[in-house]
């Protein structure tokens, strides 16, 4: 397996910084960064990516092959149990506190 990737920004090879120049006087090109593979980056897009700009623009190119990965058809709901108290602050006044917590025995393993 090899020990990096090239950076999949489409546009990656077009921005002008000095680390991707490459090539001698009068062919000099500006060239697609290369990603080391490493334990920093081994579980994250970084891996595929050199920076945030170059991951948002091939999310924005490729928007909707991605999406057909995993269509949203449907709301997804997680069930929840809502308590409000109310408390008197020194300073504030009285206060509604709102408690939202999963209510793990209606969590189902459905989809
Ligand atoms: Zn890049």
């Amino acid at each position: 397996m090899s020990d990096h990737n090239w950076c999949h920004g489409p546009k990656c090879h077009e921005q002008h910084t000095q680390d991707r120049i490459r090539g001698v006087k009068g062919s000099k090109v500006l060239r697609t960064r290369k990603i080391k593979l490493n334990q920093w980056n081994k579980n994250h897009f970084f891996r595929f990516f050199c920076s945030n700009h170059c991951y948002n623009q091939f999310a924005t190119q490729y928007i909707e092959q991605i999406i057909a990965i995993a269509p949203r058809t449907e709301a997804l709901e997680t069930p929840i149990n809502v308590s409000k108290e109310t408390v008197d602050h020194p300073y504030w006044g009285k206060q509604t506190n709102t408690e939202i917590k999963v209510d793990e025995t209606r969590l189902t393993s459905v989809g």
